[in-house]
């Protein structure tokens, strides 16, 4: 890391402080486009070889584009015939097209490495497509380039593999990470992350979290000026990134992350200890997982359970999608790495932020994301991901109990469909020999649609448990892309339109007796703890970092003071003197 302050000039930049800690260390900056592709001249002897990568690269995606094609047969006849088209033009355009005959021959006469052959390539057959002036054909210009983008992942065995070749203690910054990107970080490796877009409560920031990796998000200025190997410190705490840091403000960050790592060990003293309130109500502190490998945090922070264990993520990544005895193993893994406790599986929740690579984007793709095809309704669309999902999931409950939720709920009827798939999948594994629970899993909803919580009643009246996502909640209440850096100011789960629809649910789960718990981001933030008992909720389900915070909060709360606080703040109309309110309780009871 750079430490000569007198070459280069320290520039402090703000964003969204997502995810606590503080990183110091070199930057690697991600490339994004054109540039990562290497290009070079090849040795006439080498001409030869290099031909041969590029057919094995070509035998390779019709291997990949043809496995595709069998998967897409389980979809609904119509998906699957227009997905099979298209792959038919994939499959063609890897055949003795213009696009192969051209890589050859600029291989062969230009002496062309065959990733900059197969990219200048591409880039003359969509001039001279554009060139054309036609709608159809200016269409498939998206085709060829996903052709040419396989290829040359394949030729450079990139398949996402974009991070495995960081240096141990660098700091990632990028224009934009995906949450399905963030996925890949090793939190051994990576110690900190910075990019311009990305809001607080989208799921890079949420995985981010739970991967403990400090970071910065929405940062202004930081592309294009920051280049690989320069110093930086990200503050996750405050929303801070220092570029190029002098050796005082270096000096004072180090011992910042000193006091943290101190604060951290304290905490590791409440795990034993029970989560119960200053007048003794228990309260169940569950784990939020994305990635199978947070169990043994879960475990280490004394979780009762699994509140949310987020399937999408075994559908990133990957160009195929999950098997059942897949998700069987996974699921499995997950239970019985929390023995005798309760783990709370979502169904697929795909489309909004996070995509999959073998649900063909253009088939998730749409204006509004966040209100097309995502979660349920995918799963009503293509009705067998979610078969295959149920059935992996009973599977799993032989070994130990386990939850079933349904993402983005909106109406009852949406409830039932599930119920009856569920019983039919249940028969029919019965039939074949198959262990399973015996009651069923309970099933339960997500509240996250303002239509679900305003009819919180008549969905408890279907489901068997309640869990508020109120990332979503906050998201479509207010109509602010939880994601979205430029509208993350006005993201606001204390807005008394987001606090009455947590108050709604929570009654009609209570008058139902039925269990609800909350899951979103704001229940692993003890700023909110008071405010949620005060409002009746009784389990919290988090990222496995924040439950000691959470806890030490608990140990310390009169829940009597925190239901009268959350009275008065019920009364209130403007959502800067509920924070008031809150942190005036909160300061109180320190
Ligand atoms: C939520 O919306 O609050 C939630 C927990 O679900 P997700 O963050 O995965 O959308
Ligand atoms: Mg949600």
């Amino acid at each position: 890391m750079k430490t000569d302050s007198s070459a280069t000039t320290e520039l402090i930049l703000s964003g969204l402080g997502v995810s606590g800690g503080i990183a110091i260390g070199p930057t690697y900056v991600v490339e994004t486009g054109a540039a990562q592709v290497p290009e070079y001249r090849i040795a006439p002897e080498a001409i030869d070889a290099e031909r041969r990568r590029f057919s094995d690269s070509v035998a390779k995606a019709r291997r990949q584009i043809k496995s595709l094609k069998t998967k897409a047969l389980v979809l609904p006849e119509a998906a699957s015939e227009e997905i099979g088209f298209l792959l038919d033009a994939h499959l063609a355009m890897l055949t003795n097209s213009r696009l192969t005959r051209g890589v050859e021959r600029r291989i062969r006469d230009e002496r062309q490495n065959a990733e900059a052959a197969i990219q200048a390539e591409i880039a003359v057959i969509a001039h001279s497509f554009q060139e054309m002036d036609d709608a159809y054909l200016a269409a498939r210009i998206a085709d060829v380039r996903e052709v040419g983008a396989r290829l040359i992942r394949n030729l450079m065995d990139r398949e996402y593999q974009a991070f495995s070749m960081l240096r141990p203690g660098v700091v990632v910054i990028a224009e934009e990470l995906t949450p399905a990107e963030t996925a890949l970080l090793d939190p051994s490796i990576v110690a900190g992350i910075a990019t311009v877009m990305g809001g607080a409560e989208g799921h890079t920031a949420i995985m981010a979290r739970a991967l403990g990796i400090p970071a910065v998000l929405g940062v202004h200025g930081l592309m294009p000026g920051t280049r690989s190997g320069d110093g930086v410190i990200v503050d996750g705490r405050n929303g801070k990134v220092i570029v190029n840091p002098t050796e005082i403000t270096l000096a004072y960050y180090r011992t910042a992350q000193l006091t943290l790592v101190q604060e951290r060990e304290q905490l590791k003293g409440l795990r034993s200890l029970p989560a119960i309130t200053l007048d003794g109500t228990p309260i169940a502190l569950m784990a939020n997982l994305e990635l199978p490998r947070e169990i043994e945090t879960a475990r280490e922070a004394g979780a009762h359970g699994v509140g949310l264990f987020r399937t999408e993520f075994m559908f990133m990544n990957r160009e195929d999608l999950p098997g059942e005895d897949e998700q069987y193993a996974l699921l499995r893994t997950v239970i019985e790495g929390m023995p005798d406790k309760v783990v709370t599986a979502r169904t697929l929740d795909l489309g909004g932020d996070k995509l999959a690579g073998a649900l063909d984007e253009r088939f998730l793709s749409t204006a509004n994301p966040a209100l097309g095809l995502r979660a349920v309704r995918l799963s009503q669309r293509e009705p067998k991901l979610l078969e295959v999902q149920l059935a992996a999931m009973l599977r799993a409950s032989a070994h130990g109990p386990i939850r079933i939720l349904l993402p983005l709920i909106t109406t009852v009827a949406e409830v039932w469909w599930v119920r009856d798939m569920l019983t039919d999948v249940a028969r029919r594994l019965k039939r074949n020999g198959v262990a399973i629970a015996d009651p069923l899993p309970p099933l339960g909803i997500m509240i996250e649609v303002p239509g679900a919580a305003l009819t919180a009643d008549a969905l408890a009246a279907c489901a068997d448990f309640l869990a508020i996502g109120t990332n979503d909640l906050t998201q479509y209440t207010l109509a602010i892309d939880r994601s979205d850096e430029q509208v993350a100011h006005l993201y606001d789960p204390l807005h008394p339109a987001v606090l009455r629809l947590i108050q709604f649910s929570t009654q009609a789960a209570l008058r139902a007796r039925i269990p609800i718990s909350v899951c979103g981001e704001i229940a692993g933030d003890p700023r909110f703890t008071a405010l949620l008992l005060g409002l009746g909720v009784r389990e919290l389900s988090m990222t496995p970092n924040k439950l000691a915070l959470v806890k030490r909060r608990i140990r310390g709360l009169d829940l009597r003071s925190a239901t009268r606080r959350a009275q008065s703040i019920m009364d209130q109309s403007d959502s800067a003197r509920i924070a008031e309110l809150l942190d005036e309780f909160n300061e109180s009871e320190l």
